[in-house]
């Protein structure tokens, strides 16, 4: 009796989930419904901002900026929700929105994205730092070298994936990762953080980059331990033979990382720019995998308390937090903050066309204000670096 109880419930579960996907057409639509508890053991604390002011006119000297792949308004709400109410990201006092449409799709994926904000051109799907023409344009990274300004790059995933690609390499295709990876060894960014060994060391045309890179100068760490040891100097660190673990399983790597990479950046009078990519909160959003994309983004958060800790205190230095797109167009339907819990519902699969959301602390913050495109975010940060265009 109880077995046939369950066996008609579950064909009525088949029958209504198979009666709603006929109705709505959304094919992709795996979990419609994901419950997410977070006992306090998600808590962290965040860092006060408190009420300072900066000078309208004052440029900052560094910018920090990090993009949440995948972030939007439901994934920071999710994690905020998730933390007993309180992030570093929503702390932040300027906000805006970034329309992520690229120049072949309303949707827009990472290389696309990642290109508009690293450099100022919306491009075709799948492409990296080149124009629709694909014909190369000049990253953030490259303009703030020329300006001899340092910079950094840190990310969860391998350093030739889509988003820090954008930064470094300029190729038609983000599947070219052993191109991009090349492109690390003239860049001379000063301070690299992530993934990707294999695209460097095990190769298909026999090139060992690590050792190029060796030869350039730099420090080069394979774990943790070993970039903890770094005090100086460029850096060069291959965490992972391709992406690093999930945020549980990487023992802090993002804020460890951020905070070495600042202490080596700092020590530039003309200042530095760092890309900090939360690169799997677009991985859970793929799942439709809540817990997945909320550890993700709680991951991230701290890492942003860390840059926060450096902006207070040095005071000329500029964070913004945004994202390339949107995944899973995820939404809260319900939840609870004293208990960290969020029941959240997906749309698809893939990334989503709706804005993401820019928040900005520090000298210059109030250009983010507003909605506008992601290119605009280059050309801002072009503009308050004095960067040559
Ligand atoms: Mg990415
Ligand atoms: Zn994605």
């Amino acid at each position: 009796m109880k077995n046939l109880s369950k066996f008609i419930s579950i064909i009525l579960l088949v029958i209504s989930i198979s009666t709603l996907s006929a109705q709505e057409g959304y094919k992709d639509v795996k979990a419609p419904d994901s419950l997410t508890v977070f006992i306090n053991k998600y808590i962290h604390e965040t860092i006060n901002i408190g009420n300072i002011v900066f000078s309208p006119n004052q440029k900052p000297k560094n910018i920090i900026l990090f993009i949440g792949d995948g972030m939007g308004v439901a994934q920071v709400f999710g994690g905020l929700t998730a933390n007993g109410g309180k992030l570093n990201i929503t702390n932040f006092p300027i906000t805006g929105f970034s329309m992520t449409q690229s120049a072949d799709n309303y949707v827009t994926d990472s290389g696309a994205g990642g290109t508009a904000i690293a450099c100022g051109v919306k491009t075709n799907n799948g492409s990296i730092g080149v124009d629709e023409k694909n014909i190369p344009v000049k990253s953030l990274i490259e303009l703030a070298e020329t300006a001899k300004l340092s910079t950094g790059i840190v990310v969860t995933c391998a350093l030739s994936h889509a988003t820090p690609a954008s930064f470094v390499s300029h190729v038609k295709s983000r599947k070219y990762y052993e191109e991009i990876a090349a492109g690390y060894v003239n860049s001379g960014i000063d301070v690299f953080i992530g993934g990707g060994l294999n695209d460097f060391a095990k190769r298909k045309d026999k090139r060992n980059l690590v050792e190029e890179i060796k030869l350039k100068n730099y420090n080069i760490a394979y774990n943790l331990d070993e970039l903890d040891k770094i005090k100086s100097g460029n850096i060069a660190a291959f965490l992972d033979t391709v992406h690093l673990p999930k945020a549980e399983l990487r023992n802090e790597m993002l804020t460890k990382s951020v905070a070495k990479a600042i202490s080596i950046l700092k020590n530039n009078d003309y200042g530095f720019f760092m890309m900090v990519e939360g690169s799997q909160i677009d991985w859970g959003g793929h799942q439709n995998n809540t817990a997945y994309i909320e550890r993700e983004l709680l991951d991230m958060d701290k890492a942003v308390g860390e840059a926060l800790k450096f902006a207070l205190e040095d005071k000329n230095t500029l964070i913004i937090i945004t994202a390339d797109h949107e995944t899973g167009g995820m939404t809260l339907s319900g939840g609870n903050i004293e208990k960290g819990k969020i029941v959240a519902k997906y749309t698809s699969d893939d990334h989503s066309g709706i804005p993401v959301p820019v928040f900005a602390f520090g000298p210059g913050a109030e250009n983010f204000s507003g909605v506008y495109q992601n290119t605009e975010l280059f050309k801002k940060i072009v503009q308050l670096l004095d960067l040559k265009n």
